[in-house]
């Protein structure tokens, strides 16, 4: 059976210390009684990855990063290996983050070596797509969708496919407050499973978890998980309040 995700994105957000807090304030509430069929991801800047993979029960909690260099190794000022990140201890990276396309220029072609990248290292990409408001507005997000998942991650053979998790995030709902209804977003997941089903089979759409994105919190993470196609979130200011964080998990 495929499996439930709640993931935190908490984006550049929280120093070391304060990040710490949070993951072992999370990891408390978890231990004592967050759903536990749920896989519960934090994704941490880099700097607290080592720190928030040693405050947290690893068997029950996963992290994750937000990105990783497009290269193995080298001449990179600044970047951070998707081996670097495997070093750690965290199992997750989040890729394709609409922030990151929009404003650090991650083309399809990058987040192509990004997501071999992270496969190769032994990692779970978290592959991030969804339509700007323009785009929903036209009613032509199938569409993009599609074509995101075309020029990245359909390239993948059927047993690389099968190792990565989809979070569908609709740009318009990112940070604004506006959540895509329930019915919008069962819609995409449902037609995002079909075209898996359509590329690589039935059982390998069956078992892939696609996640919905997009202001969700404790009020509507009910409705949202209730629908058959959403196996989850992934979840932006709400996982930065563990208390908040802790009831989306719960809301399964
Ligand atoms: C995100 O950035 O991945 C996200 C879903 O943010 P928020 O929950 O704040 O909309």
């Amino acid at each position: 059976m495929r499996k439930k995700v709640v993931a935190g994105n908490w984006k550049c957000n929280t120093n070391l210390q304060e990040g710490v807090e949070l993951a072992k304030a999370v990891n408390e509430a978890v231990a004592k009684d967050g759903a536990k069929d749920v896989v519960v991801v934090l994704g941490t800047p880099f700097t607290h990855i080592t720190s928030v993979v040693d405050a947290v029960d690893t068997n029950r909690i996963g992290v994750a990063s937000q990105n990783c260099a497009a290269e193995a190794k080298g001449a990179y000022t600044g970047e951070v290996s998707a081996a670097m990140v495997k070093s750690t201890g965290a199992e997750y990276v989040i890729l394709g983050h609409s922030e990151r396309r929009e404003y650090y220029g991650e083309t399809s072609e990058i987040l192509n070596k990004k997501v071999a990248l992270t496969l190769e290292n032994g990692l779970t990409p978290i592959y991030c797509c969804g339509e700007a408001l323009d785009i929903r507005e036209a009613g032509t997000q199938n569409d993009f969708v599609k074509t995101q998942l075309e020029e990245t991650v359909f390239n993948l053979s059927a047993e690389d496919f099968s190792k990565i998790i989809i979070a569908y995030e609709p740009i318009w709902a990112i940070g604004t407050g506006v959540t895509a209804s329930s019915e919008q977003a069962q819609e995409m997941l449902a037609f995002i499973r079909g075209l898996i089903a359509d590329k690589f089979g039935a059982a390998v759409a069956e078992e892939t978890s696609i996640l919905y994105g997009g202001s969700c919190n404790p009020k509507n993470a009910n409705e949202l998980f209730a629908n058959p196609d959403i196996d989850g979130g992934l979840i932006g200011g709400a996982s930065l309040k563990a208390e908040d964080f802790l009831a989306i998990i719960n809301a399964y």
